[in-house]
């Protein structure tokens, strides 16, 4: 059917594309790819050649709507993809699904690989309720700004995080928030997936002890802001148990 097709891909594992998105992928008369010869690769992977592609990226995405509006009018199927994961989430594709549900052109998502999401069931925190932060800003001032105005609120926040920032990320955290608890969610559904599950306060040593794990993708989930009450219930514990070892 003619549409504009959202096409979430594999985040590592190229297992994670779903059937659904192999069959769009087939029938899309033109792909709009983040990067076109990063696609290839994945496109090849499940066979799809010689379909039309276009560049879809931060800096031409407004431009592109003209050429996927013409496309879908003229009754094609074009598949909207980026380099991994799902398109728009921390990634280009905002604007292009705005401009073109304002011009009355369907849109049609598919659900797929993202990696707040597999990071949140990986972590063990609660997942009731949860806030997606996307990447933090790389000032220092803006950097502890968002750190604690975000997880000041009583859920989970997610941070998307690159390699060579992550330990400058793991320090200011530990200053600002150092009792939250953390999970470090490392290139998930590869090879070398780790989930490393902490204090705040205690992951800037954990990663200095050993550089492998400082080395891929991260997601960092940030578990809600303790309260006073979980505090006193950690009080009271330490408190038995100091008086268990002095009496035995
Ligand atoms: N659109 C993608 C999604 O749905 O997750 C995110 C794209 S964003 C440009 C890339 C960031 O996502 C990385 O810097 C990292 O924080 C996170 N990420 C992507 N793949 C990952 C993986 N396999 N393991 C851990 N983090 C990953």
């Amino acid at each position: 059917e003619s549409a504009l097709y959202i096409v979430p891909t594999p985040i590592g594992n190229m297992q994670d594309i779903t059937l659904r998105a192999i069959e769009v992928l087939k029938n899309a008369t033109l792909i709009a790819a983040e990067d076109t010869r990063h696609s290839k690769l994945l496109l090849d992977h499940i066979g799809v050649k010689g379909t039309r592609m276009i560049s879809c990226h931060d800096h031409n995405e407004e431009q592109r709507v003209e050429i996927i509006k013409n496309e879908i009018e003229k009754g094609g199927a074009v598949a909207l993809i980026s380099d991994a994961g799902t398109p728009l989430i921390s990634d280009p594709g905002y604007r292009v699904v705005s401009l073109c549900a304002k011009q009355n052109v369907k849109v049609v998502p598919l659900p797929g690989p993202c990696a707040a999401i597999t990071a949140l069931e990986m972590a063990g925190l609660p997942t009731d309720s949860f806030l997606f932060a996307g990447f933090l800003p790389v000032k220092d001032k803006e950097l502890r700004e968002k750190i604690s105005t975000l997880t000041a609120n009583s859920v989970t926040t997610v941070f998307y995080e690159a390699p060579r920032r992550v330990k400058n990320t793991a320090k200011v955290m530990a200053e600002i928030i150092p009792e939250h608890d953390i999970c470090v969610c490392r290139e998930l559904t590869k090879a070398f997936e780790s989930a490393y599950r902490m204090k705040v306060k205690e992951l800037p040593s954990f990663l200095e002890e050993d550089e492998n794990r400082t080395r891929g993708e991260f997601v960092l989930v940030v578990g809600p802001a303790p309260t006073k009450e979980s505090e006193e219930v950690d009080e009271k514990v330490v408190v038995a148990l100091k008086k268990l070892i002095e009496t035995s």
